[in-house]
């Protein structure tokens, strides 16, 4: 049985004061974070509860699962991918998401552009660096990072927000910690490179959402903590 809106509600505001305190602890300010739902595979009613308690975004990680749930819901949130994204299915994303943060090729790069020009759309993406070198992670290489940023830039329908990754996994914090200081510090080496803001920085779990506001993160991906375990 999916969780009920009280039991979202009071999951929702204890995960906004593990933000606040984590921001108390790095001197941030918690308006500088947004918080991220992750939807995916739980029911349509997941976004409706995101969008009740004032959520303005949900997170899915699959293309054909958001589409049939956004089908069933009129929840006035944007849908965000976060999940690996294959060129192929490039059209199909650009048309039912309104941000891509899973770009990590130059293919993929191309194919977005073509397609969000095809229907006439500005696209917001992130590019997704695996920031971790970790084998089992998608993203592309650090070092490949600026000629994939000068790609996206160059592509008139896409519009760059920023950098996301995914720790790999580890019991050990200090592996979260240098993979989202390596992220803070590829972007703002890439920010000066090319004058940009690239101002988001997609970054953190329910596991290591206080890892990641110290380190720099703008937006936290929460699943498990307020939906329950999938
Ligand atoms: C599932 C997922 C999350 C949320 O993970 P939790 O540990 O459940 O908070 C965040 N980011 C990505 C890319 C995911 O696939």
């Amino acid at each position: 049985m999916f969780i009920d809106y009280d039991t979202f509600r009071q999951r929702a505001e204890a995960l906004q004061q593990r933000i606040a305190a984590a921001c108390q602890r790095a001197g941030r300010n918690p308006v500088g974070i947004s918080l991220l739902p992750v939807t995916k595979t739980h029911p349509a009613a997941a976004a409706d509860y995101a969008a009740r308690y004032g959520l303005p975004a949900v997170g899915e990680n699959r293309v054909q699962e958001a589409i049939d749930k956004r089908a069933q819901t009129t929840a006035a949130v944007r849908w965000e991918l976060i999940g690996h994204l294959q060129s192929n299915k490039a059209k199909l994303a650009a048309a039912h998401f309104d941000r891509i943060q899973s770009v990590d090729s130059e293919k993929l790069i191309l194919a977005l552009n073509r397609a969000a020009t095809e229907i006439g759309k500005k696209l917001p993406v992130l590019l997704q660096i695996n920031a971790g070198q970790d084998p089992a992670k998608f993203g592309a290489e650090p070092d490949g990072a600026p000629r994939l940023l000068e790609l996206a830039l160059a592509q008139p329908a896409l519009q760059v927000d920023g950098l996301m990754t995914i720790a790999p996994l580890s019991a050990d914090p200090a592996v979260a910690h240098r993979t989202f200081a390596n992220l803070r510090i590829i972007r703002d080496r890439l920010a000066r490179q090319f004058d940009r803001p690239l101002r988001e920085l997609s970054m953190g779990m329910s596991s290591d959402l206080e890892v990641a506001i110290a380190e720099g993160s703008t937006q936290v991906r929460i699943g498990s903590a307020l939906y329950g375990p999938r």
